[in-house]
């Protein structure tokens, strides 16, 4: 294709004819330009490899350029490109079936194929609506849902929210982080707050919740024991329904289970799915109970590329892949050694506050001040631009832009963790050597 790979080039452009929303939310400092992707790897435009510490924003589930993926893409594509739901195809029904069957026996469950994760979310919401009848939404403060209109109305972090009145009636309640929650660690006070936020602030006729079972772009915090269980009680006694967002927490990256919630006692009404379901290839679904989305039956609901064939043949092929390759398993092996090494790199390094993390999902938290856990922003951004120079791809997240997360590729393999662990190790001594904080 005719393209240059000139960085320069690609700037300017970008900085032409991007629109201003487009251009914003670029991380480093000079951009990374990446050419190509390999397994757990990518390469930038000159060459260097790094190690893909967030699978390109959590989308590459089962590898870059997964030979299997390439070759269901490839094949779909010279039979044919694109049909719409208006015309039968067995790609996406086989797809539907094989999602549902990931699902707990004891329901039974349907599927919705949309173009993205938040169009997901905005129909998870409009179902949760429609099905109870009611309309107040319960969410959680520091959640990501997406940029549409409704998804950015659940979500709890002020730079997403645009001064464009959101679609009323969500209420958010205080999210259980253990770290630095406003109620400190247990669960009880955070169930308690939802009891608050329910009674002062909605009809207590409520159409649902909406929960990451780890808040992703948050920061990696992990919904703790009981609250789900808790949460969903709460929400079902209100006549409300639950929607579990796994978008970023599905797809076998806790390493416990294919779905996050699995692991935590509790079953959705609906489940939200996007980024490494298509392991790359835009494809999000709403899973629902087949009585809640029934519910819709009686007008349309059209997603143009919802269902696209060959999306659902990639889709059709992460699952097998996944479960051939034994990558659930892996996450669990490989991420729990991923976690120990953090660890050991908190007792070294004193700006370390927290390392926590299930799984592939993995943060550390940076602080000035242990006690205080004043958040280091300024010390974030300096280890995150030296992992980049040191082999890695991370991401800075987080409300104080302290949290370097990272969920890889679920095919990290063992012999990349020392790797992973060094340049980080090397990234926050050239912290230490650049100024006195951090130093032990
Ligand atoms: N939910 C979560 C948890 C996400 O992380 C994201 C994307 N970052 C979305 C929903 C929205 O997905 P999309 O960007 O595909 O619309």
């Amino acid at each position: 294709l005719d393209v240059t790979w000139s960085t320069e080039e690609i700037i300017d452009k970008r900085n032409r004819f991007f629109a201003a929303t487009q251009r914003a939310f670029v991380p480093y400092e000079k951009p990374l330009i990446i050419k190509r992707g390999k397994g757990q790897y990518v390469w930038d435009e000159q060459d260097n490899r790094l190690i893909d510490l967030l699978g390109m924003n959590l989308c590459i589930s089962v590898g870059h350029a997964h030979p299997r993926v390439v070759a269901a893409m490839t094949s779909q594509v010279e039979q044919l490109t694109h049909c719409t739901t208006m015309f039968y195809h067995p790609v996406p029904a086989h797809f539907a079936e094989e999602l549902a069957a990931t699902m707990p026996a004891s329901c039974d469950w349907v599927v919705h194929f949309t173009n993205s994760g938040a169009e997901a979310i905005d129909l998870a919401l409009m179902m949760a609506r429609t099905a109870t009848g009611n309309h107040d939404i319960i969410a959680l403060r520091n959640s990501y849902h997406g940029a549409t209109y409704g998804a950015q109305s659940v979500t709890g972090v002020g730079n997403f929210r645009h001064n464009i009145g959101q679609v009323p009636n969500v209420s958010f309640a205080a999210e259980p982080d253990q770290y630095r929650g406003i109620f400190g660690e247990g669960v009880q006070p955070y169930l308690d707050d939802l009891d608050r936020t329910i009674n002062y602030t909605t009809s207590g006729q409520l159409a649902g919740i909406i929960i990451e079972p780890v808040q992703g772009y948050g920061g990696i915090i992990p919904m703790p024991e009981g609250y789900l269980k808790g949460a969903f009680e709460r929400t079902r006694a209100r006549g409300g329904l639950c929607i579990l967002d796994e978008v970023q927490s599905g797809f076998g990256k806790t390493g416990e289970s294919l779905w996050c919630f699995e692991s935590q006692g509790v079953v959705p009404d609906i489940m939200v799915l996007a980024k490494g379901i298509g392991n790359g290839i835009p494809l999000g679904a709403v899973v629902a109970k087949r009585e809640v989305a029934e519910t819709m039956a009686d007008k349309f609901l059209f997603h143009t590329y919802g269902a696209n064939p060959v999306a659902c043949a990639v889709g059709r092929e992460v699952l097998k892949i996944i479960e051939d390759e034994d990558l659930v398993a892996n996450a669990k092996k490989v991420g729990a050694k991923l976690g120990e090494g953090l660890k050991a790199l908190q007792q070294r390094h004193e700006v370390i506050g927290d390392v926590r993390g299930r799984g592939f999902m993995q943060a550390i938290e940076l602080v000035s001040d242990r006690e205080a856990k004043t958040p280091a922003s300024a010390e974030t951004a300096f280890v995150f631009e030296r992992s980049r120079a040191h082999g890695l791809v991370l991401s800075k997240s987080g409300n104080f832009k302290n949290v370097l997360r990272m969920v890889p590729p679920l095919c990290l393999s063992m012999d990349d963790v020392e790797p992973v662990l060094d340049a980080l190790d090397r990234s926050f001594t050239d912290l230490e050597k650049s100024n006195s904080i951090g130093r032990s």
